[in-house]
Parts: structure tokens; sequence; C-alpha cells
């Protein structure tokens, strides 16, 4: 069945809807994106996305589409015309249409396209069963604070760890795990919970920062500094967030086998804790 999507102010269906060649997202990978995921049919952690988003929009330069202050209505509207409990909304910004230059162009007007995905979230084989990570060299350009939809080298990584019987990789850069394809990398050693701290090297996670919170308030303890390849291997356990993967455990990194194999303890109680607190705020 097609669903309806979201160009520029009309809801269409996605058969209908289209995209300039001219548009600078095409091109040049000239935009940014975000994507909030759906539970109980509901958006989880709106306002950090939409935060992030505009941060983003100011880093690039780049002007706001008319319907900024409509996103919220724009994402519920598109979650109930196609019926999604669980999954995603995907929305992407990009400078606009202009003739082909490397100089921004003067009057373009912003592209907003948005779209849901409809995906269980909850209770996969995945959750159940921990996911397994290869180390690759972190080659990405130096902005990755910016969620911009240069996307190339993640979806090449992810292809290297499926070619390796993986299902994805954590980056590494300088002698130290940057962050996942597409997720924030975290490590268990003795009851800590490690994270690397916020910079431009990494995207500010709006589930790591959720999880951080909700980690405080529940009395466990998080460390925020870089950690090795090697000290992930020898982890008690390990994991990744992303906004729709919520907390997912790692059970595997690069061939050595984390803990027993199983997701860990803290690990599951870590992604409850942030099922139960995110749903409750839900909007
Ligand atoms: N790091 C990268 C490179 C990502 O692409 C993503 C999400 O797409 C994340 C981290 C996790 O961010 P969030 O929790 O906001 O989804």
């Amino acid at each position: 069945m097609s669903r309806t999507v979201y160009v520029n102010g009309q809801y269409l269906p996605e058969e209908d809807a289209t995209v300039s060649i001219f548009d600078r997202g095409f091109l040049m990978a000239d935009g940014v994106y975000e994507v909030t995921s759906v539970l109980d049919g509901k958006l989880l952690e709106f306002d950090g996305h939409l935060k992030r988003l505009e941060r983003s929009l100011n880093e690039l330069g780049m002007d706001k589409p008319e319907a900024f202050d409509g996103l919220l209505e724009i994402h519920r509207e598109l979650v109930a015309r196609n019926n999604v409990d669980q999954g995603g909304v995907y929305l992407q910004i990009t400078r606009g249409a202009a003739d082909r230059d490397f100089v921004f162009p003067k009057d373009a007007k912003p592209t907003l396209v948005m779209f849901t995905q409809s995906k269980p979230l909850l209770d996969t084989a995945a959750s159940e069963n921990g996911l397994k990570v290869i180390f690759l060299e972190d080659i990405r350009w130096g902005r990755r604070d910016i969620k911009t939809v240069q996307l190339l080298y993640p979806s090449m990584g992810k292809m290297m760890a499926k070619a390796e019987g993986c299902d994805d990789a954590w980056l590494v850069e300088d002698g130290f795990v940057t962050e996942g394809t597409s997720n924030n990398a975290y490590i268990v050693k003795d009851g800590k919970i490690i994270t690397r701290d916020l910079s431009t090297d990494i995207l500010h996670g709006i589930t790591r920062a959720s999880i951080l919170k909700y980690a405080e308030e529940a009395q466990m303890v998080f460390e925020e500094r870089p950690f090795t390849p090697e000290e992930a291997k020898e982890a008690d356990e390990a994991f990744i967030s992303s906004a729709s993967t919520f907390v997912m455990p790692i059970v595997e990194i690069d061939g050595s086998t984390i803990g027993d194999g199983k997701p860990g303890a803290t690990t599951q109680r870590l992604r409850e804790i942030y099922i139960e607190e995110s749903r409750k705020r839900a909007i």
C-alpha cells in the first residue's frame, strides 16, 4: 500500500512525490536530516530532534523551511495518515534547488521532505540476541556533530560488516573508537558505563543524552571519555544507542565475544529504563 509522504507543503501518495534534479541535496549532499521514532503511535524525543535539527541548519548557514514551526503537526499528521504504531518519521531539509554551483545559492528555497517507516522496535531478534560489530577506520569528514545526509561511508561500513557476517561497524580514529556507523558506542567495565565525550568527532545522539540522564537517575555510573578498541574487546558488556534501536546490545566485537556472548545485565536494564521513560514522555 502506498504511503502518504510530505514534500514542501503537500501531502502526496509516495509515487507522486518529486524533488528537482537541481536540488542541492541530490547534487551535493547539501542537506540535513532527523529520524524520530514512533512508539504506540506517538513521537519519542521530539523536542531533542527538533533542537538538533535547528543546530544542524545553523551550523551550515541553511535557511529554515517555511513549515519549520509546524513540524510537530506534520509529524503527527503523517503518523496518523499512515497508521504508524511502531517505526519512525524521516525528515530531510536541503538548501534547495539552484543551478549547479559550489557557491551557496542566494535565494534558493529549502526543500523539506518527510516520510514514515513502519517497523517493529520492541522485542526484535537483534535486541534479544545482540549484534556483532567489526572495527573500521573512521574516514568521515570532521563535522560529525552535524547530522548531514552524507551517508556513503556509513553505508559502506555496514556493507563491509555484512560481508564479514556481522551487523555493523564501530569506527576508529587515532587509536580510539568514535562511534558506530549510525549510532553511539558504549562499553561497560567493572560496573561503569563508558562512552566517548561530545565533540565534533561524533554525532550528539538524542538517545545518548537521554540514556545519560536516566542512568544518572538510576544511580548507574557513567564515564564520558574515549575508549580504545582493545578496551572494547575486553569489556564486560557493550551496546549502541540510536533513535531507532534505543539501547541495543553488542555481543561480539571484531571477533571477540563480549561477556558470555549474551546481552549484558546493565545493557538490558538500561534498555528497559530507556523504553519506559521515553514512552512516558512520548507526544
Ligand atoms: N551517531 C551517528 C553517526 C548516527 O548516524 C546516529 C543516528 O542516526 C547516532 C549517532 C545516534 O543519534 P540519535 O540517538 O539521535 O539517533
